[in-house]
């Protein structure tokens, strides 16, 4: 393959060459079912109970009895939420945000259409949740709050530990959880102490450089929630099917190797994030960040390139052989506007041009640099071809500014 410059991190992520080693052993000589009586099966499920506690102990020394190992984020959130509805049949209000991956959202409109409430709360222009919506929106037979505690597409942190300090505040008994999938490797989880109030919270192997196909849901004890996957005994009980061994010999050294780097590894990646967003925001006229004025993870640089038709823009940079997103994996691909983006209220003229880099600790500063050199470039030929650009070019400043604010294109 022709070297890449990979900075699409958000969607997944290059598996590191320590993880490989890791795995390696459980592929070949220690292939054993766990569930298996003979001594070398035994060695296989003592590695998979290691994993357990390497991964509670990473989020914040938590029990190792309540980390589950499943096949993915998706997984997880799927059980967290279902999991939690068919536990609690008496409550029928759920509280989830509009900006949620449609691993959530996608959950809680299907929760609608089996008769429950569900609270989408909105987020300001910078994707920063409205707290006023959302305590407004908390009621005492509320079952469920589920908010995520990075967006994948613009990276906008949320306060996550205040969101479930006010639910817990509201009734004790509401049940909180979070997708921590972009946060995982890049923020520390404490649910021991800022995250105490969390009950349920997911992550996925392959956005910190680990396999795609495993993943892991925190379950604080005594939290009531159904099993998702029945048939067998596996993990409890709790996520039956057989132990995906290498995969979570995997995750969990994925994770003790973010840890071991994190201070290193964040700094150096902000320090070049921030290059990259300094340098074009300088050289492309009509940009700006989504999501820059709030609290971003820092590896995740979403801009909104006004007056361009940016399907061409992801094909053009993928010709220079970089690679980038226009919004999550799962939504770019599609010509409908990401909703995490329509719910930050992008304007019409720039929702389609957004693009989203995100960086990873394999991220060059020549990498960078090249992005740096040739982004413009495309922009600017991309806009040669673009009637709105046509329009915007010709206009006053103030009155192509005023058509950047408008959410509804009535122009051309
Ligand atoms: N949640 C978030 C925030 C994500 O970014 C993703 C992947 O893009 C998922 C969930 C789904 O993860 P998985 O691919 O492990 O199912």
């Amino acid at each position: 393959m022709d070297t890449v410059i990979y900075l699409d991190n958000n969607a997944t992520t290059r598996v590191a060459p320590e993880v490989v080693d890791a795995m390696r052993p459980y592929f070949e000589e220690l292939y054993f079912n766990p569930s298996s009586v003979y001594e070398p099966a035994r060695r296989v499920h003592s590695a998979v109970e290691k994993a357990r506690k390497t991964v509670a102990k990473a989020l914040g020394g938590v029990r190792s009895d309540e980390i589950l190992f499943t096949g993915c984020a998706t997984e997880s959130n799927n059980a967290a939420i279902f999991g939690t509805v068919a536990a609690n049949p008496l409550r029928k209000h759920v509280i989830t945000t509009g900006v949620e991956h449609p691993a959530v959202y996608e959950v809680g409109r299907e929760l609608e259409r089996r008769g429950f409430t569900v609270d989408f709360v909105p987020v300001d222009d910078e994707g920063r949740i409205n707290t006023v919506a959302y305590v407004r929106a908390l009621r005492p037979d509320t079952l469920l709050v589920s908010a995520m505690h990075a967006n994948n597409e613009t990276g906008v942190i949320f306060p996550v530990a205040e969101i479930a300090r006010l639910a817990k505040q509201t009734d004790p008994s509401i049940i909180v959880h979070t997708d921590a999938t972009q946060t995982a490797g890049k923020l520390p989880i404490d649910l021991r102490s800022e995250l105490r109030n969390v009950d349920l919270l997911s992550l996925s192997g392959h956005k910190l450089h680990a396999p795609k196909g495993i993943g892991v849901l925190f379950q604080r004890r005594g939290t009531p929630c159904r099993p998702f996957l029945i048939g067998g005994h596996q993990e409890d009980g709790r996520r039956a099917g057989t132990e995906n061994v290498a995969y979570i010999v995997g995750i969990a050294r994925a994770i003790e190797l973010a840890a071991e780097n994190h201070d290193e590894d964040e700094s150096r990646i902000r320090e070049l994030r921030d290059h990259l967003e300094r340098e074009l925001v300088a050289r492309i006229p009509y940009v700006h960040v989504n999501g820059g004025a709030a609290e971003r993870l820092s590896n995740t640089l979403n801009l909104a390139i006004h007056f361009i038709e940016g399907e061409g823009m992801l094909y053009q940079l993928s010709a220079a052989g970089i690679c980038a997103s226009s919004g999550s994996a799962c939504t770019s691909g599609s010509l409908e506007p990401s909703h995490v983006l329509r719910a930050m209220k992008v304007p019409f003229t720039a929702v389609h041009g957004s693009v989203r880099f995100s960086l990873s600790r394999y991220t060059t500063r020549e990498e960078v640099d090249r992005v740096i050199e040739v982004f413009p470039q495309i922009i600017d030929n991309l806009r040669r071809l673009s009637p709105y650009w046509d329009v915007a070019k010709q206009a006053p400043r103030e009155k192509a500014l005023s058509m950047m604010e408008q959410t509804e294109m009535e122009h051309v």
